[in-house]
């Protein structure tokens, strides 16, 4: 099978695979496992599905894209000019629905982080600083 592959779409599938290794998602969960939590993935039976989630901590955490999550005063969190009622429509529904999946799961009693994709490309470091801050303080709720 694999020879059948051009030398082309050889190097496209390494690329994809580099670029799956680095997604913002993936960055948070090696931060956290440097840093000695421990945590869970993709808890089914979770409303909103958590990227990441810390029972001992009492807290879920979403690695939210900006685009598709809608970034507010951020460069990636624009709706595209193209199409633009469409995607108003789309990009905004995932909004409102994250915002649905915070109330529910912050009722339940779980703290809810949200890291953006575009922090974790910018200053990685200071995603795991607050990170660490927030699960290190029993009633820390996050302001940002
Ligand atoms: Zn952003």
């Amino acid at each position: 099978m694999a020879d059948k592959l051009t030398a082309e779409q050889r190097s496209w599938n390494m690329s994809r695979i580099r670029s799956k290794n680095t997604t913002p998602e993936k960055e948070v969960r090696s931060m956290l496992h440097r840093m000695g939590y421990r945590f869970s993935l993709h808890r089914k039976d979770l409303t909103g599905r958590p990227d990441i989630v810390m029972p001992k901590h009492r807290t879920v955490i979403f690695v939210h894209g900006c685009f598709w999550h809608l970034h507010a005063g951020c460069d990636k969190g624009r709706i595209p000019a193209t199409r633009r009622e469409f995607w108003e429509r789309k990009l905004k529904g995932n909004a409102k629905r994250d915002k649905q999946h915070l109330r529910t799961l912050r009722q339940l009693g779980w703290r809810v982080i949200t890291v953006w994709e575009c922090d974790v490309e910018r200053n990685g470091e200071k995603v795991a600083r607050r990170l660490s801050r927030l699960l290190n303080s029993a009633t820390g709720h996050d302001s940002h």
